[in-house]
């Protein structure tokens, strides 16, 4: 073990985060589109803006079983399911719930039903509070309908886009999220599809990083995203670098435009690929086919940076810290680790790593 490792992981809540972590050994992941389809036309949803419902999920049932074989013997043990809406392929989500350690993303207006499935981990899309979240993703009450199916449900977290303009909603919705018994994951709004005003992420995410630091201050028991990483989405940099796809680690290495990237001598991981829904072929990411990286903020695309980047981290035990809480979160959320014995460190992880005050100062 490295020295500068061994001193930091003599402080026992380090150490016995590691030791989970490092128990689990590699996470050989992979992303796929459950199926072409959605109930929703959400604005700005980077599947349907680049037309990835192009590509059409197998009919025959005998073509998804053997992917499924496939993957397992080629190591997979690590699937992200996405669309489309998932729930709408309930025997699908099973048979990879059954098969893999995955997580799935979800709109929340199908529940996916407890039964044999107590332990998915389910991400609940919001995108701001009942007025916006009409506005983008249609007047069908679609916040109203997810937080009705997903009561007090303990697989449901909310996956709550933040857009750049709102940052004066974001304390309204965690509460009805808290409220509801669930936990929240923040992700950031990307504007694919130019509808500009407050939704363009040109904006930048400052207000609205502030108020993350505020919710984890508010309810650090129940925030699944800690400061460290909503700073580094929210600001594109890590130790000098600058986000995009010379730097991105979640790319299909099998796809012949990453492969210039991929010997650029930048980590990535090695096994990753993102499946179409034909579960065949693959496109460059799994947020996209070619759009431009600027617009990307994906938060779990940003929880792999950091984590294939533990070198950098290594300066002090503060940067060792936001590394291997960032790790730790990823196997939590994704109950790849006990997520009860993981949620209940979640005030200390955030005590050490917030680095706003405690408590929202007033000025004036
Ligand atoms: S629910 Fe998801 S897949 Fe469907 S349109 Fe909205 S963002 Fe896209
Ligand atoms: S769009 Fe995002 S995930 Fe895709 S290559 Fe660019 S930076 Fe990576």
């Amino acid at each position: 073990m490295a020295s500068p490792l061994r001193e930091y992981l003599a402080d026992p809540f380090l150490s016995q985060m590691y030791e989970q972590v490092r128990a689990v050994g590699p996470i050989r992941s992979i992303s796929v589109d459950l199926t072409h389809a959605c109930n929703l036309r959400c604005q700005g949803c980077y599947f349907f803006a680049e037309g990835m419902d192009q590509t059409a999920a197998p009919v025959d049932e005998r073509n998804f079983d053997a992917f499924i074989e496939r993957e397992k013997s080629r190591g997979t043990n690590f699937v992200t399911v996405v669309g489309g809406e998932p729930a709408l392929e309930l025997g699908r989500l099973r048979k990879i719930y059954e098969n893999f350690w995955m997580s799935v993303a979800t709109n929340g207006t199908l529940r996916i039903p407890y039964d044999g499935l107590e332990q998915m981990p389910i991400g609940v899309a919001v995108w701001g509070d009942h007025e916006t979240d009409r506005r983008l993703r249609g007047g069908d009450e679609v916040f109203a309908h997810a937080l009705k199916n997903y009561r007090d449900d303990p697989r449901a977290f909310w996956y709550y886009t933040l857009t750049p303009g709102n940052a004066h909603e974001v304390p309204g919705v965690v509460r009805q999220c808290v409220e509801n018994g669930n936990r929240v994951l923040f992700n950031f709004y990307g504007d694919l599809t130019g509808v500009g005003g407050e939704l363009d992420h040109r904006r930048g995410f400052d207000e609205v990083h502030r108020e993350v630091q505020r919710m984890i201050a508010e309810y650090p028991d129940h925030i699944l995203l800690s400061d460290y990483v909503s700073k580094v989405v929210s600001t594109g940099t890590l130790y000098g670098d600058r986000w995009g796809h010379e730097v991105c680690t979640s790319l299909s290495v099998d796809h012949p435009v990453n492969r210039e990237r991929l010997a650029n001598g930048k980590p990535f991981n090695r096994h990753f690929v993102a499946y179409n829904a034909d579960l065949l072929t693959t496109r460059r990411c799994c947020t996209s086919v070619d759009r431009a990286c600027e617009s990307c903020f994906d938060v779990w695309g940003h929880f792999s940076w950091i984590m294939l980047n533990l070198r950098q981290h290594l300066g002090s035990k503060r940067e060792f810290t936001a590394w291997l809480t960032t790790m730790y979160l990823f196997y939590v959320i994704n109950r790849i680790v006990d997520f009860d014995e993981g949620v209940e460190l979640l005030p200390e992880i955030h005590r050490r790593t917030l680095t706003a005050p405690r408590v929202p100062v007033a000025v004036g």
